[in-house]
């Protein structure tokens, strides 16, 4: 038998959380499955995920293993492509590239095949993209080069969408239109999870769902089932021990947690090497047998200890939920000081993926 520790994806709950884009508006679904695809597997959420009408990755690598594993639809690379050897996958794989930067221009420009880009356009997140004064030179350059599918895509990305009150999303969204005016009839596409479900002036032509695919809110606040979203992801352990402690009694590593009276402490087989957060605070909760109960102690490697005082029918052998089913990750993240996007793509190699 092997270790209980796993994570277990829903992946109809995938298919589920794209309908809930769709629903919410008309253009197309580009999903978004870098990272490993959030940290749930690309190939299985891109076979899952056959409705959509794109998929976006980070690097090369994941655009050719989606190739390589048969998915057919199109791929863009979210970076573009940083080398001429690129380029030649770019064409070997059939992908797409966005162009963000003047020596991606520069590649293209020698593309011998036929290749389809997507113009980025830096309005206000400074990271990626050109800026308005030098978006139309790019234009040009790219539409007057022989292979550059036409017309060019036009794209940007924001920054503080998760953010309902900031006015940098509107101040992007008009920039962007206003950059956009002498170019009606190209494709164009704004919009992230958070553009999606909080800032409809930002839908275009294609939207870009990430997070919200697997179930997890993009806002600073609240849970993705505030939008009819289901957690794709549940990770579960199990408990390996539990011990009678007594007042005074010092917990693992550093001795950090001293148990204020006599106490069943229960210890689960997860700890960061499986990508459980090293940083949650003592109060994490973790589900047992449907009932929080709080982490104490300093997280280890392969271990967390937990209060069950208020649990006291559990046994060695009980399952454990870390979250998904029952506890959202967007509560861990609170708690831990990250976000659910952490969480996610940071579980590691050690916990097998069970796919439902
Ligand atoms: C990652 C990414 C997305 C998806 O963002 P979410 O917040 O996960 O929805 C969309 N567009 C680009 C360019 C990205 O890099």
């Amino acid at each position: 038998m092997s270790r209980a520790t796993r994570a277990e994806i829903r992946l109809q709950n995938l298919q589920h959380n794209l309908q809930v884009s769709r629903s919410t508006t008309q253009a197309m679904q580009m999903a978004i499955i870098k990272a490993n695809g959030y940290g749930h597997g690309i190939v299985e959420v891109a076979r899952a995920l056959r409705d959509a009408d794109a998929f976006g990755v980070a690097t090369l690598d994941e655009g050719i293993t989606l190739r390589e594993a048969g998915i057919y639809k199109p791929i863009l690379l979210l970076e573009g492509i940083q080398r001429d050897a690129d380029l030649l996958f770019v064409h070997a794989y059939d992908l797409q590239c966005v162009v963000h930067h003047q020596h991606q221009v520069d590649l293209i420009e020698k593309s011998s095949k036929p290749v389809t880009v997507w113009l980025k356009m830096d309005t206000g997140m400074h990271r990626l993209g050109f800026t308005p004064k030098t978006f139309n030179d790019a234009y040009n350059a790219l539409s007057s080069t022989l292979q550059v599918q036409l017309p060019i895509r036009l794209m940007t990305h924001l920054a503080c969408a998760d953010d309902k009150h900031s006015a940098i999303t509107m101040q992007q969204i008009d920039l962007f239109d206003e950059y956009c005016e002498p170019y009606p009839a190209n494709e164009k596409s704004i919009a992230n999870s958070a553009g999606i479900l909080g800032w409809p002036q930002s839908y275009r032509d294609w939207v870009r769902p990430g997070i919200m695919l697997y179930g997890v809110s993009p806002f600073v606040t609240g849970i993705g089932e505030d939008f009819g979203l289901k957690p794709v992801m549940t990770l579960y352990s199990e408990l390996i021990a539990i011990n009678q402690l007594k007042k005074g009694d010092a917990i693992g590593y550093g001795g950090s947690y001293v148990c204020e009276r006599d106490m069943p402490v229960g210890v689960a087989a997860i700890g960061y090497g499986d990508g459980y957060p090293r940083h949650a605070p003592v109060g994490t909760p973790v589900l047992i047998n449907g009932k929080r109960v709080p982490l104490i102690g300093r997280v280890s490697m392969d271990m967390i200890t937990l209060d069950l005082s208020d649990c006291p029918n559990t046994n060695v052998g009980d399952e454990v939920v870390l979250w998904g089913e029952g506890l959202p990750v967007e509560i861990i993240a609170q708690h831990a000081d990250t976000i659910g996007y952490e969480l996610l793509c940071g579980v590691t190699r050690r916990v097998r993926m069970e796919y439902l």
